[in-house]
C-alpha cells in the first residue's frame, strides 16, 4: 500500500484526499486535494473564481507521538452574497480555526469532561487555544432553535470571579433545564436585552418565569412580560432562610466570643487529679454551622447531638433552626395548605425577635404571592440548583478566569444539551 493511500484510510477526512506526506521537524505534514472544485464561502455562497490563494497548515489529532499537519491551498474569494473577500470554507475545519475539525471535537469533548490542563498537557495546546477551539465549537453547534417554543423558564444569576463579577442565565424548565441564554451582568437591562432577543411572539407564549427574590429581574419581567406568572423558586426561598440562620449564628458566636475568652491552652498531659477541663463554648458555637444548616434527614449522629444539646438549653439558635425548618415546611406541607402555613410561619417570624428572622419575614412578605404561586405551578428549580455548582465547578476547571465570553461558551458546552461528536465514532475504510 502506498503511504498516501495508507494516509487516507487512517485520517478518514471527509471531502479530501491526501496527496502527500512528508516528515518535518514539526511532524508529519500531510498534503491534502480537495475533492470539491468549487469555492465556497462560509455563507454558503459558492464560485468559481478566486481573489488570491495561499498555503495553510491546521494542526489534526496526533499520529502516535508525532504531532499531525495538515496542509492544502485555501483562497480567497469576492463573495457576492457577504459583498466581500472573504476566505473559503474548507471541509476539515472550521471558518478562521488553525485547528482542524476532527482535533477541536475532541477538544470540545474533553473540555465536557476534565479541566483546562489535562486538555493542554495531552493535546499540547496552549490554553488560549482550547478557549478559542470552545468558543468555535459552540458558536457551530448552539442550536438556534433553542429559543423557539419557551413557555416556563428559570432565570438566575452566577456569579464567577470570587464572586465579583456576574452572569445571568436562562434555562428552559420544560428541557431539564437547559440553558438557552447566557450574558454578563445581573442588572434589569440584561434580562430586558434576553426578552427584547425573544421578541414580541415568543415571549407572549410564556408562561412561567422562575426568579429569586431581588428587583432587577422582577422589574425586567415586569416591563417586558408583564403577562407571564411569575414564581420564587423554593431554592431561593430556603437559601435565604439558611442564609439568616448562619447570620445568626455568626452573632451568637461573636457574642460568646465577647463574654468568654477561650480557655488558655494546656502545655502535656493534665494530671490525674485535674479538674476536668471546661468546654470551649466559642468552638462549640461555630461548629454548629452544618448541624442547622443541613437536611434534617441528612444529620450525622454528632449533629443530632449539637441540635439537641442546643434544644436543652433552650438557645435562640435552636429556634432559628425551627423557624428555618418551618419555612421548609412550605414546601413539604400539601399545595392546598400552603397559604395558610405561609401565613401562619409569617406571623411565627415577625414576632420571633431575632432580628435575621424579622428582615426575612418581611422580604418572604413581600414577596408571597410568588412564593405561592412557584407552589402552584409546581416549578421547583432543583434542575437549576444544580446549575450553579456546575458553573462554579467549570469555573474551578480553570475555564473562564479570564474572560466572560470564554465562560458563557463552556456553559453553553456543558449546560445547553451541546452533543459534540468524537472523530472515533465515524467508520474507517477497510481493506488493504
Ligand atoms: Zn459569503
Amino acid at each position: 500500500m502506498r503511504v498516501t493511500t495508507a494516509f487516507n484510510k487512517m485520517l478518514g477526512l471527509v471531502g479530501a484526499s491526501v496527496a502527500s506526506v512528508t516528515f518535518a521537524p514539526e511532524g508529519i505534514v500531510v498534503g491534502l486535494r480537495r475533492r470539491r472544485a468549487k469555492h465556497r464561502c462560509p455563507c454558503g455562497w459558492t464560485t468559481w473564481a478566486i481573489y488570491d490563494r495561499s498555503v495553510r497548515r491546521w494542526r489534526h489529532l496526533d499520529l502516535g507521538a508525532a504531532k499531525c499537519l495538515l496542509e492544502a491551498e485555501i483562497c480567497r474569494i469576492r463573495c457576492r452574497r457577504c459583498g466581500r473577500v472573504r476566505t473559503e470554507e474548507v471541509p476539515w475545519a472550521r471558518p478562521g480555526a488553525r485547528h482542524s475539525r476532527d482535533f477541536q471535537d475532541v477538544v470540545a469533548w474533553l473540555a465536557q469532561r476534565v479541566d483546562k490542563t489535562t486538555i493542554a498537557t495531552l493535546l499540547r495546546v496552549s490554553w488560549e487555544a482550547v478557549a478559542k477551539i470552545v468558543t468555535d465549537v459552540v458558536a457551530e453547534a448552539i442550536d438556534d432553535a433553542r429559543l423557539e417554543g419557551l413557555v416556563r423558564i428559570g432565570v438566575d444569576e452566577v456569579s464567577y470571579r470570587k464572586g465579583y463579577r456576574f452572569l445571568t442565565v436562562v434555562a428552559d424548565h420544560d428541557r431539564g433545564g437547559a440553558v438557552v441564554w447566557v450574558a454578563e451582568g445581573r442588572d434589569q437591562r440584561v434580562l430586558e436585552a434576553f426578552y427584547d432577543e425573544l421578541g414580541v411572539e415568543r415571549t407572549g407564549r410564556l408562561e412561567a418565569i422562575s426568579l429569586d427574590m431581588a428587583k432587577a429581574y422582577k422589574s425586567a419581567t415586569d416591563a417586558k412580560a408583564a403577562h407571564v406568572s411569575q414564581c420564587v423558586d423554593p431554592f431561593h426561598v430556603v437559601k435565604l432562610a439558611n442564609e439568616a440562620v448562619d447570620k445568626a449564628r455568626r452573632w451568637a458566636w461573636r457574642q460568646e466570643r465577647r463574654l468568654r475568652p477561650p480557655p488558655a491552652p494546656t502545655i502535656g498531659r493534665p494530671r490525674n487529679d485535674a479538674p476536668p477541663r471546661p468546654r470551649d463554648e466559642v468552638r462549640f458555637v461555630k461548629h454548629t454551622r452544618w448541624a442547622l444548616l443541613k437536611d434534617p434527614e441528612d444529620l450525622l449522629e454528632s449533629q443530632v447531638a449539637v441540635l439537641d444539646e442546643l434544644r436543652r438549653r433552650r438557645s435562640v439558635l435552636y429556634r432559628c433552626w425551627q423557624l428555618k425548618e418551618g419555612l421548609r415546611d412550605l414546601y413539604r406541607v400539601r399545595p392546598a395548605h400552603a397559604a395558610e402555613h405561609l401565613a401562619w410561619w409569617l406571623s411565627w417570624a415577625c414576632r420571633c425577635r431575632i432580628p435575621a428572622f424579622v428582615t426575612l419575614a418581611k422580604t418572604v412578605r413581600a414577596n408571597r404571592e410568588r412564593i405561592l404561586a412557584a407552589i402552584e405551578l409546581g416549578l421547583s428549580n432543583s434542575k437549576l440548583e444544580g446549575l450553579n455548582s456546575k458553573i462554579r465547578l467549570i469555573n474551578h476547571r480553570g475555564y473562564g478566569h479570564h474572560s466572560a465570553s470564554a465562560l458563557m461558551a463552556m456553559i453553553h458546552l456543558c449546560c445547553g444539551g451541546v452533543t459534540v461528536e468524537l472523530p472515533t465514532g465515524r467508520p474507517l475504510p477497510v481493506g488493504t
